[in-house]
């Protein structure tokens, strides 16, 4: 059994989670999780604050989406799960533990693969870091300190500007400490935002990386109830007796929708709070989600599908800040007009996160203490998660950008040469560093858990010349 205090936990439970190509049965709220406590002495954990908050939502509008459950119990300015600085939320004490603070060498090799395409792209002289979701500033810290090493004799100064997209106070606090000394050796500025859409447009070279980040962004849960029509499952009180017509489903739920009679329960004991509920009409999110994507069209009835529109928003914003100049056409006077060019100077990014090029349909789930646990389960206090759908984020930035993969962390650590990096770095260590940093590495590649279940997709602007095939050069390693 993996130690769940060795790597993020949060991953573990990707490979037995069925994806919506095989989960067409129809969604279906089990009764048999709602635990009941019969005596004080089994008492279910008090009230949280965000529970308190989602439950008083429900009561005074009715369910709520999956959206605002997770982004509450997430995001909530002063009780959401990353905003309380009470939280220790990563490393062992916390909740998980991620790559880049499991070893160094993850970070460098991410800044070998910028400088790699900085230099595909012709050096350009000025660049910037963007960061979405940066934690405790490790990632960034390492990425800081192999380019500016790298470039230090040949280009001072190359490195203009960090951004560093984050809305946790509690985080921003830890990742100014780290980054402290970066600010006073490179002299470049270093910026904090809520929001990809406050950084401005630059003429330098954007390098872009998001780690673990869209993993955490809200989504809806939606079911497919027939051929065309799609519903949206919410989230209900489970204290509210099951024929509220506001919480009630339609087929193919409400045969499952039954509490026993006699045992409706006292609300005290009642345990999770929440339950799912399929919305008896379509609702915003199920007209709006179900037509994100192409793919989403042929699924069978009983398909339930997780989407994320903020991920697709995102991911648009992020191609639309590399602003690359459009790819020469396959066909000469096909040129795009001057005036379609972004003013930004090209770029090149990373998203590397649990999930597939595929959607998921079943993947949401809570971690508390390096352990799975029920979603509902102490809302506010545990990380909340889904796989990301990296075939969405590619659609999304698709004519903006290339995309390339997404790869296995494993492909892409082994080709961008993590076995000669290891090797140089253990060469003057003891024994037990070395060992140390070894295995590290080898956790980060493994095949049977981060290795295959967290996968890379890059992005570069536009670059080269389409071949017959009408395809862009491939870029290195995917
Ligand atoms: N990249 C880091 C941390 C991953 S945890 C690592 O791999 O170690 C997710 C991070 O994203 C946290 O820093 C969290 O505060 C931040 N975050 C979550 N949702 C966000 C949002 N909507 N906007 C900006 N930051 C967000």
């Amino acid at each position: 059994m993996l130690s769940f205090t060795a790597f993020r936990a949060r991953n573990r439970a990707v490979s037995s989670l069925r994806s919506i190509a095989t989960s067409a049965k129809p969604y279906r709220t089990t009764r048999s999780f709602l635990r009941h406590y019969a005596s004080t002495t089994n008492a279910p954990p008090p009230v949280t604050k965000v529970e308190k908050l989602i439950l008083d939502s429900i009561k005074a509008t009715g369910p709520v989406s999956f959206a605002t459950y997770m982004q509450t119990c997430l995001a909530h300015p002063t009780h959401g799960y990353y905003m309380d600085p009470e939280h220790p939320v990563f490393g062992s004490r916390g909740d998980f533990i991620t790559s880049p603070e499991i070893s160094q060498v993850f970070g460098e090799l991410v800044a070998i693969w910028f400088l790699a395409q900085w230099q595909s792209a012709g050096s350009p002289s000025a660049i910037r870091l963007v960061e979405l979701g940066p934690g405790r500033g490790t990632l960034m810290a390492d990425v800081v300190r192999v380019i500016t090493n790298l470039t230090a004799k040949l280009k001072p100064g190359l490195l203009k500007e960090i951004h560093l997209v984050e809305t946790s106070k509690a985080l921003r606090e830890i990742q100014i400490e780290k980054l402290a000394p970066f600010r006073g050796q490179t002299g470049c500025a270093v910026e904090w935002h809520d929001d990809l859409d406050y950084i401005p447009s630059s003429p330098a070279f954007t390098m872009v990386v998001a780690h673990e980040f869209f993993d955490a962004l809200p989504f809806y849960l939606i079911q497919k109830i027939n051929d065309k029509e799609w519903r949206e499952v919410r989230v209900a009180s489970a204290l509210t007796p099951l024929k509220d017509p506001r919480t009630e489903s339609t087929e193919p739920l409400s045969t499952t929708e039954t509490v026993p009679q006699g045992e409706h329960p006292d609300p005290e004991s009642v345990y999770p709070r929440f339950r799912r509920a399929l919305s008896p009409d379509p609702t915003a999110a199920s007209i709006g989600t179900a037509v994100l994507s192409p793919r989403y069209e042929n699924l069978a009835p009983g398909s339930l599908l997780e989407v994320s529109p903020t991920s697709y928003y995102k991911a648009r914003q992020l191609a639309t800040l590399l602003g690359s100049s459009k790819p020469k056409p396959a066909i000469e006077n096909t040129q795009t007009p001057e005036s379609n060019v972004p003013p930004n100077g090209g770029g090149c990014g990373l998203i590397i996160d649990y999930g597939d090029d595929k959607a998921f349909g079943n993947s949401f789930r809570a971690f508390k203490d390096h352990k799975i646990v029920d979603v509902f389960e102490r809302p506010g206090q545990c990380d909340l998660t889904t796989n990301v759908d990296f075939a969405l984020l590619r659609e999304a930035m698709g004519d903006l950008v290339s995309s390339h993969g997404p790869l296995t962390q494993r492909e892409f650590l082994i080709r961008m040469g993590i076995s000669f990096r290891v090797s140089n770095l253990t060469k003057t260590q003891s024994e037990e560093r070395k060992k140390a940093i070894v295995d590290a590495a080898e956790r980060l590649m493994d095949p049977t858990g981060m290795g295959t279940e967290y996968k890379v997709l890059g992005f570069t602007s536009f670059r080269g010349e389409r071949g017959e095939d009408g395809k862009l050069p491939p870029v290195y390693p995917f």
